[in-house]
């Protein structure tokens, strides 16, 4: 199923080039009381959700996809958790200093695997937007790039998740743009800025992409290829970026893990127009204000 979040707080599945308006069905949810639990409320209820959504999809007003704007699909992520160094074209790319800056160095000194030496990174929740907003730089005059990535949606929380049962924690699968200024500054300040995330076009559920490991993939901006790559080439496939998160953190619903990014790592400027695809989740046109 591919749920979408549309227009300001609507929930729709989408089917086609069309959105079937499931709204009325969030009044199954469990009213939230203080203090909330960390993490999304729908995402953490999507098991009893899906039967409900598709009793209102029976009725549901179909409107065309291109007449909705889209918001992000996790409407409260708990962390967006991100993986730096992932593709091995994308490590030799970054040995340029334009890339690195001095500081974040690739790993031409014998790492195989950058994410031993690095680890993982947060970005912050309240960077997140749907692909109907507009990416707003936040850096002028310095260069702003795009990163394409498959992103991992987490339904069912853990603490020191086996990679045997890794998967069976993924709600579904988005595309996300990790969106950076390259410069001295931390990862998670420099990626963390309001907009520099964004999740879409939809949620696609995990019985749909039994392999997450073997996807293409891609990027254009302005119709120019800039990123084409596979998740298979992934360092730390998907399993394992699980594994390595919930050996630090408890992982709760509506976490949200970007992947890592390919070679092809490029600036946007105002006026750009990115467009995301991911192979059995869809594509996304991301503009860039
Ligand atoms: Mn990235």
């Amino acid at each position: 199923m591919k749920i979408c979040r549309f227009d300001k707080g609507r929930v729709g599945i989408v089917e086609g080039d069309q959105v079937k308006d499931v709204t009325s069905a969030l009044e199954a949810l469990p009213p939230l009381r203080w203090p909330a639990p960390f993490g999304d409320h729908f995402i953490a209820h999507l098991d009893m959700m899906i039967p409900k959504l598709r009793e209102a999809a029976k009725t549901a007003p179909a409107l065309p996809l291109s007449q909705v704007s889209l918001d992000t699909p996790v409407a409260n992520p708990a962390r967006v958790i991100a993986a730096p160094l992932n593709y091995p074209l994308h490590v030799q790319e970054a040995a340029n200093p334009a890339i690195n800056h001095g500081v974040h160095m690739p790993a031409h000194d014998g790492f195989k695997t950058p994410i031993d030496k690095y680890g993982l990174f947060l970005k912050s929740q309240t960077g997140v937007i749907g692909a109907g907003q507009k990416v707003v730089l936040h850096w002028d005059g310095r260069r702003n790039d795009h990163e394409v990535e498959l992103t991992m949606v987490i339904g069912r929380g853990g603490k020191n998740i086996s990679r045997e049962d890794a998967l069976n924690h993924v709600a579904g699968y988005c595309i996300g743009l990790d969106m950076t200024v390259r410069g001295t500054e931390d990862r998670s300040f420099r990626k963390a800025a309001d907009t520099y995330s964004v999740l879409g076009p939809w949620l696609v559920t995990a019985d749909e992409i039994p392999d997450p490991d073997a996807l293409d993939f891609g990027m254009e901006v302005n119709g120019e290829v800039r990123q084409r790559s596979n998740t298979a080439s992934l360092i730390c496939d998907c399993r394992d970026l699980i594994v390595r998160a919930s050996r630090v953190y408890a992982l709760h619903p509506g976490d949200v893990i970007m992947t890592g990014t390919p070679d092809g790592v490029g600036e946007v400027k105002s006026g750009d127009v990115m467009h995301a695809w991911i192979e059995k989740i869809g594509d996304m046109n991301v503009s860039i204000a």
